[in-house]
């Protein structure tokens, strides 16, 4: 497609016609969602004998075609044409203002190669991740039910933007994804992008780079759905923050749907511009918790199921009781399961699911110092840490140092001595004593309860 052939005989001359077989034929090489964020806004213009003209909302539409299906758009092209042939293009993001003719060649397709998307959209999008196989809990009983309803009539429901929040792995990521999923089964003609937050500030970093900055924030307004995944990432990013800002304005605006989550509420987001955080606050947030056993048991039971596993409820209550706060951690542990029994040729017995759950508890701690506990559980409770190796018996910062020497032993490998040098010179014995009052306090209140299952996992996002 990209060099200009010698054409031999007449083409043909029906344009929508061979259009339409062009898009026939790349649809049935890509996903829907390929194809509907990809190639249904492509405009054919016009066809001559050797070249068809196309017209693309931006140059930075063309360049993420270009660097994911220049192949596949050479290939089909040849293939409903029968012969060599050019393809040119305009970039116009608003049809009366089109510029100047830009004849695609291999050369200028090179110098132009910058651009940011490293991944296409959809490639961030998992079709494994469903609402069905998405196991309900009391822990996700809101968001899962939002999630729901915005896949049902997405734009067109109070929440907008659905902002949901929670520890790592707590099935998040999933939900969201489950919602594009959904959306783009109920909805085909839906314009949908998927993106970890992270890899949104990569790209518009790129686009001022290379001086797309425009081009990047109409391609994220044209959207009719955007998902993006933790997105307290842009704390720090001020640039990126103030066009998210825009893009978000313009999408509320056009009643378009916005998903965001993150590992807090907004009103946490400390250092987050504030007009973002009020606006995350203008739809729904829904957290989703640590799930409760039975609902841990159920995950397990439907997890081994997919994998095809046959293991007995006895193991799979025992691992489910085992690994409390993180639905990724039970999955690891079910596949490390299968792996341990297929490399040592053992079945899947009570003892080899309690080492390999072991196993798991020390591959945590490796990653895990006191010090990041410390941080993590002093700038959730708002204490300076200086005040935990004081004598000071303030209510607050007692309770912040028994938390911070009960994660310390729970999830460090660090002796009970070594822990109480960590907090002011203490003795084992007062370690020991920490930890036997969270454990007693996390009984009797049941707040307390969940702000260690909170600060837990935070602790382990910081860690992971
Ligand atoms: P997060 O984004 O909150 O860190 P993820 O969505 O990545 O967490 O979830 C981690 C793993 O746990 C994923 O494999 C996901 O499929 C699984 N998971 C989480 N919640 C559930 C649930 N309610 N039912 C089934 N699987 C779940
Ligand atoms: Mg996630």
């Amino acid at each position: 497609m990209l060099n200009i052939g010698l054409i031999s005989k007449a083409p043909p001359i029906n344009l929508t016609e061979i259009w339409t077989d062009f898009l026939r034929e790349i649809k049935s090489n890509v996903t829907q969602m390929t194809f509907n964020t990809w190639f249904l806004p492509i405009k054919p213009l016009e066809i001559s004998n050797s070249n068809i003209k196309v017209q693309l909302p931006s140059q930075f539409f063309w360049e993420w075609i270009d660097e994911h299906y220049k192949n596949l758009i050479s290939k089909t092209i040849q293939n409903v044409l029968g012969e060599q042939i050019s393809l040119t293009y305009i970039i116009s993001e608003d049809a009366e203002l089109i510029e100047p003719d830009k004849e695609i060649i291999p050369q200028i397709i090179e110098k132009t190669k910058a651009i940011p998307p490293k991944q296409e959209s959809n490639a961030f999008l998992n079709p494994r991740y469903t609402f069905d196989n998405f196991i309900k809990g009391e822990n996700n009983q809101l968001a899962r039910a939002a999630a729901t309803a915005i896949s049902e009539n997405p734009g067109g429901t109070s929440f907008n933007p659905l902002f949901l929040y929670g520890g790592v792995g707590l099935g998040k990521t999933h939900l969201m994804q489950a919602i594009g999923n959904k959306i783009l089964e109920n909805y085909s003609d839906k314009r949908i992008i998927y993106l970890p937050s992270d890899i949104f500030t990569v790209q518009f970093v790129e686009s001022i780079k290379s001086d797309k900055v425009n081009e990047f924030s109409s391609f994220y307004r044209s959207m009719d759905v955007l998902i993006i995944d933790d997105i307290q990432f842009l704390i720090g990013k001020e640039k990126t923050q103030d066009l998210f800002f825009h893009i978000f304005n313009t999408l509320h605006q056009a009643r378009k749907q916005i998903v965001l989550s993150s590992d807090k509420p907004p009103k946490d987001l400390k250092g987050l511009d504030e007009r973002l955080i009020s606006r995350f606050q203008w739809g729904l947030s829904a957290d989703i918790q640590s799930p409760d056993l039975e609902t841990r048991i159920a995950i397990l039971k439907k997890k081994s199921e997919d994998y095809g596993l046959l293991v007995s409820d006895e193991i799979l209550e025992y691992i489910a009781s085992s690994i409390t706060s993180n639905i990724r951690e039970l999955e690891g542990c079910l596949i490390k399961l299968l792996a341990n029994s297929s490399l040592n040729s053992k079945d899947i017995n009570l003892d080899l699911a309690k080492r390999t759950v072991k196993e798991i508890a020390t591959d945590r701690k490796i990653n895990v110092s006191i010090d990041n506990i410390t941080k993590t559980v002093c700038s959730a409770l708002s204490i300076d840490e200086n005040k935990l190796r004081d004598k000071t018996r303030k209510k607050e910062i007692v309770l912040a140092r028994q938390l911070a020497m009960f994660f310390s032993k729970e999830l460090t490998k660090s002796s009970l001595k070594t822990i109480g040098l960590h907090f002011g010179g203490r003795d084992h014995s007062t370690v020991i004593h920490s930890c036997n009052s969270i454990e007693k306090m996390q009984q009797e209140d049941s707040s307390i309860k969940t702000l260690v299952e909170n600060l837990r996992s935070q602790i382990e996002l910081a860690c992971s």
